[in-house]
């Protein structure tokens, strides 16, 4: 039988990762928290529809990238991003209602079919935010901030922030036109997907990242040539918050990102670290002022963001962790390993991490695998001990060894535990 393996683009953790990703998301939890963002859980799978109305034809997620299927007769799709199955919730349960200033944050694996690459999978995850019912751009400038706040607090160095305005429907209809009388004479010269996009999407030829379709649109029209006077009003407040946040951006007026629901503000934060070879774009984001009402709510400004997960962890360096406190039983023989057992139970209960050994190997195994999981202490046992009321406590750091009575094992080991954690 053919060995088994995970899907193309798709990572297993183990725990020696996951305790690093809890560290990411419980800092995200406490900096989005502090700032009025609670959690908001809802399902990985939506009706298909969803994200063909939001994110929008034409776009790669919605045209080559989601994992869709057929249910019965219903079209599913597990979620490409998570900004849609947010704002589905927020109008099919009127939260409009009773908090027209909703804040949520989320957290959660993601699903594109992309060529998978280094810091470019298809199961990923994001941290993301979105706030709903202020259309000023104040809390546009709030978001900015705290999410380079929480970037910076998990060390992630080097970042910059480069922000745009796409217009509101006006503006991005007129650039949509502007782009396609500029490009319509030079359609030859444009890559095949571009010459696709001239007609689905003509605002995705600006990122590509074909070298040909590159060199033309360095000439292209700028969207500030189209942006009708409340838009530049909205993005020149922008930048003086900015700018009195003390929150260092650059102005990037070709930077569109890739999905349809964009309004007004976009930005994205990019990382210089190397380790991110080509995949810099660790979060996205931008307004999204008419989606609530595409989907069925009352017109209600919004704004939110995302963070590539997988891309921060690769931009950051973990802190170097004190090693747990931890503590390994070596039991010798049956009577010794069901000892072991109530031992572990008890040291646990008293809070301190107990590995009991109940293979019943040799001493010499046994203390191996006491190194090799670096724990602090082993406590040896066997029928001599336990008849004498005893046990060997090893303090494998300091490489000695007392004898301690059963019953001041709990308290005694304790007490190492309290020294090793430096208390
Ligand atoms: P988006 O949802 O496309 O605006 O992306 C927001 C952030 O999610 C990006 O800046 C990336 O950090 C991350 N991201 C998007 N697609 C992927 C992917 N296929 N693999 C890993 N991270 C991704």
């Amino acid at each position: 039988m053919d060995p088994v393996h995970a899907v193309k683009g798709m990572n297993d953790l183990f725990p020696a990762d996951v305790a690093r990703w809890q560290q990411i998301e419980a800092m995200f939890r406490q900096v989005v928290g502090l700032a009025g963002y609670g959690e908001i859980r809802v399902p990985i799978v939506e009706h298909t529809p969803l994200y063909v109305r939001s994110v929008g034809e034409g776009t790669d997620i919605v045209d080559k990238e989601m994992y869709s299927f057929a249910f019965h007769d219903e079209a599913m799709t597990i979620r490409p991003e998570g900004t849609a199955g947010v704002v589905r919730a927020f109008v099919e349960h009127k939260m409009y209602s009773s908090e027209p200033l909703a804040r949520y944050a989320y957290l959660g694996p993601m699903f594109r079919g992309e060529r998978p690459a280094r810091g470019r999978y298809r199961q990923f995850h994001q941290a993301g935010c979105e706030a709903f019912g202020d259309g000023g751009p104040g809390i546009d400038a709030e978001m900015i901030a705290m999410l380079v706040d929480y970037l910076k607090a998990v060390g992630a160095e080097g970042i910059t922030v480069a922000i745009n305005s796409i217009g509101d429907r006006g503006a991005k209809a007129r650039y949509r036109d502007a782009l396609v009388a500029y490009l319509e004479p030079h359609k030859s010269k444009l890559s095949s997907d571009s010459q696709r996009r001239l007609t689905t999407n003509p605002l995705r030829i600006l990122d590509s990242k074909n070298p040909d379709d590159q060199a033309l649109v360095q000439d292209a029209p700028s969207v500030f040539d189209v942006l009708d006077d409340a838009d530049r009003a909205h993005f020149e407040q922008l930048e003086a918050m900015l700018r009195a946040m003390h929150v260092p951006f650059e102005c990037e007026p070709r930077l569109v990102r890739g999905l349809d629901y964009y309004t007004r503000t976009l930005f994205e934060v990019r990382c210089s670290n190397a380790e991110l070879g080509a995949q810099t774009a660790i979060a996205g984001g931008g307004r999204y002022d008419h989606l609530v009402e595409e989907l069925g709510g009352p017109d209600t400004p919004a704004i939110g963001f995302a963070i590539g997960l997988e891309r921060l962890l690769i931009a950051t360096r973990a802190p170097q962790d004190a090693k747990p406190f931890r503590v390994f039983i070596a039991p010798l023989g049956a009577r010794a390993i069901e000892y072991a057992l109530t031992l572990a139970q008890s040291l646990r209960a008293a809070g301190i991490a107990t590995i009991a050994d109940t293979r019943g190997g040799s001493m010499k195994s046994m203390l191996r695998r006491a190194d090799s999981l670096q724990s602090k202490v082993a406590i040896v046992l066997g029928d001599r001990e336990l008849d004498a009321r005893v046990a060997q406590v090893k303090d494998l750091a300091n490489h000695s060894q007392s004898e301690v009575a059963l019953d001041d094992l709990v308290i005694k080991v304790t007490e190492l535990a309290k020294v090793g954690q430096g208390e």
